[in-house]
């Protein structure tokens, strides 16, 4: 099964028997090889830097009932915060200090924050700090809204497709939540010029490894600068709870497998599998991973923006725990550095 891994790694691409045989193999040896393969791709491209991201988690306030997500509109017990600009703008100060040159502004669909108000604060951010990245994660919006928001500044967006096969999504969203939305989305930040991010849960409530083949054919065809895989953690206050974790292993062979597709892409060792391993990080980087993003929030919000069970958001995770991070990534001979990291052609 290696000549797979080594074809793949060649041809970036496998007929999906080629992708089955290695999201089902259970030979220890051909998944230290795999993941050694995309860790070699990785150290070619980027060497043993690791790009840092600042995460700010702008609103836990959504329209939306995904059936996985702890702050979901449905979710009672959910304390409810929207940051303002001006609180938005400290955190990037305090970010800058440490080194950071990407903010990312994650949060739920939240009508308050209107794009008059999104504009407008990716135009603060950006005449405030002209050399960083700018990256949103705001899911949904109009194609208008997205190039507002390019316009006033913002160079990246993440928007994870979360499953690529039409009845599991309808398994994971409330009916009037629609696929093929999400992935006009996709395309339109695409076609306006975004570094666009998509990706998915492993091991979500109903997923099957054809789906996932499906998922890693989209991905393919789709050719994304950023792709974002973690491990699907149930939360209490769903409609999943009780369904157990996607596996780490799993998470990591699929990292690695997108890391041979394409070897230029800003891949995140996520916060799902810092969560479910104390070496989560560690291990995701081995297997190809080249982007942290430590949270850059307020202390008093982390807990509130609890999108699954135990979020990490301290220690290594957090921006003021750098230094302890550096430490962990140094310990595996990598080290965070504070370019921009951008996607190879978009490099200023
Ligand atoms: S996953 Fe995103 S869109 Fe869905 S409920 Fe959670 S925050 Fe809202």
């Amino acid at each position: 099964m290696k000549i797979g891994v080594d074809r793949l790694r060649q041809e970036h691409s496998l007929p999906p028997e080629g992708y089955k045989a290695l999201l089902t193999c259970r030979d220890p040896d051909v998944l230290s090889y795999l993941y050694a393969q995309a860790r070699e791709v990785a150290l070619a491209n980027f060497g043993n830097n690791i790009y840092i991201r600042g995460l700010i988690e702008i609103s836990n306030c959504c329209r939306n009932n995904c059936y996985y997500c702890g702050i979901r509109k449905g979710n009672i017990q959910v304390e409810r915060y929207r940051l303002s600009r001006e609180t938005i703008l400290d955190c990037c100060r305090q970010g800058y200090k440490l080194g950071f040159r990407t903010f990312v502004l994650q949060g739920g669909e939240d009508a308050a924050q209107s794009s008059d108000w999104i504009e407008g604060t990716v135009a603060a951010i950006r005449g405030e700090f002209p050399d960083c990245a700018i990256t949103l994660s705001l899911g949904e919006k109009s194609r208008e809204e997205y190039e507002r928001f390019f316009h006033a500044g913002a160079n990246r967006y993440l928007l994870r497709h979360e499953t690529y096969n039409k009845e599991h999504y309808r398994q994971l969203h409330p009916a009037e939540m629609r696929q093929d939305t999400r992935l006009q989305c996709l395309q339109w930040l695409k076609e306006i010029g975004y570094q666009t991010g998509t990706g998915i849960m492993v091991g979500s409530p109903g997923q099957t490894t054809e789906h996932l083949i499906e998922d890693i054919r989209f991905i393919e065809r789709f050719s994304p600068q950023m792709i974002g895989i973690g491990p699907f953690i149930p939360h209490p206050n769903t409609p999943f709870t009780g369904s157990p974790s996607g596996s780490i292993e799993q998470t990591l062979r699929l990292l690695s497998i997108f890391r041979l597709m394409h070897p230029q892409a800003l891949i995140p060792a996520t916060t799902a599998l810092a969560t479910l391993a104390a070496d989560g990080r560690e291990r995701g980087i081995l297997a190809g991973a080249n982007v942290v993003m430590p949270n850059l929030s307020p202390q008093e919000v982390r807990g509130k923006y609890e999108l699954y069970n135990n979020k990490a958001s301290l220690g290594a995770e957090a921006a003021e725990g750098l230094a302890a991070l550096d430490q962990q990534l140094s310990a595996i001979s990598y080290r965070i550095v504070t370019d921009r990291g951008d996607f190879g052609k978009y490099k200023l």
